[in-house]
């Protein structure tokens, strides 16, 4: 039988906020349900958005409630998270074999000319997609382009359709054609967050990526990465928006705010945890208070709601 395998892959961009932590919440608890595991990885590889401490904090975050992930390399003593910047010999590699497969390819364009040519497509009332010059570019063509910067691009079919099997949200389609042949790797040979991720996933063995649905539309290309590089994808779970009570976009305005803040201000980690499993997930037999080991027990998706889960404040402060 397949072992359960999922993870919670923060950028560490800041502190550990509400949605992040209900998805490794959601995480932990299918991954007890199952008897799996549960992994940490921080992707870590665009440093330019990078805030100093926030690995820290966000592990702080998540052991303040009670997640606990299952393994990872040593770092002093305790399992420590994965770094996919210490991936990066391993995504270069992934991305070499593609490039040698013909299944990637170079490209040279100037972010000057990729700008003239999404104006004139734009006149032309032609979708804002990369026309695929490079790709055919003859042998000549390339030997004159030698020692030029270059990004490398996955070749994506411009007919078809990739069709995404949500555990959550059913079958989504995505037509090929909007799905431009995108970069895996940047100028400086480091991957794109949607190259990284498959090879760690895959690498990982993950058998489940459940994340927020803000990523849904990042799938078909992950799934396309897939594709070429010949990897079993694994099952996808999006999980609804977290939204204010007016329907808007949730912010701290809002009260919502960080898992170290909230325990500042009073509201202890089981309340919180408590509120966070209940923000898209009910439990068969409607109780408000459970606690992570009775949850683990009856944790599925299909319970999980299919829209939006609403944020309220002051029900948080009543727990
Ligand atoms: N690193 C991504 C984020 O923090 C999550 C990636 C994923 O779950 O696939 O939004």
């Amino acid at each position: 039988m397949c072992v359960v395998r999922v993870r919670y892959a923060p950028s560490p961009t800041g502190t550990l906020h509400i949605g992040g932590a209900r998805t490794a919440l959601f995480n932990f608890l299918f991954a007890r349900h199952h008897g799996g595991r549960l992994i940490l990885r921080v992707e870590d590889t665009d440093q330019s958005r990078q805030v100093p401490d926030s690995e820290a904090q966000m592990m702080r975050g998540l052991q303040s409630l009670g997640i606990e992930w299952d393994e990872g390399p040593d770092r002093g003593g305790d399992f420590g998270p994965y770094r996919q910047s210490e991936r990066l010999a391993r995504h270069q590699e992934l991305a070499n074999r593609l490039l040698a497969e013909d299944k990637a390819y170079r490209c040279y364009c100037t972010p000057e000319e990729l700008e003239a040519e999404r104006k004139a497509r734009q006149k032309e009332g032609l979708p804002p997609r990369y026309s695929g010059r490079c790709r055919f570019l003859t042998p000549d063509e390339i030997r004159q382009r030698e020692g030029q910067p270059y990004v490398v691009r996955l070749k994506v079919p411009d007919t078809g359709e990739t069709v995404v099997e949500d555990l959550i949200r059913g079958t989504v389609r995505f037509d090929n054609r909007v799905l431009d042949d995108f970069i895996i790797m940047k100028r400086d040979y480091t991957p794109v967050y949607n190259f990284a991720v498959v090879a760690d996933d895959h690498d990982m063995a993950m058998t489940h990526v459940i994340r927020g649905e803000e990523h849904l539309s990042n799938t078909p290309k992950q799934l396309l990465v897939y594709q070429a590089l010949g990897f079993q994808p694994p099952q996808f779970a999006h999980l609804p928006m977290i939204l204010a009570p007016d329907r808007s976009k949730l912010s701290k305005r809002h009260g919502a705010t960080s898992v170290e803040e909230y325990r500042d201000q009073g509201i202890l980690p089981e309340a919180l945890a408590n509120y966070l499993l209940l923000l898209g997930w009910s439990d068969p037999n409607g109780r408000e208070f459970l606690t992570l080991k009775e949850a683990a027990r009856l944790f599925t998706l299909d319970r999980v709601q299919h829209t939006a889960a609403i944020y309220d404040q002051k029900k948080l402060e009543w727990m």
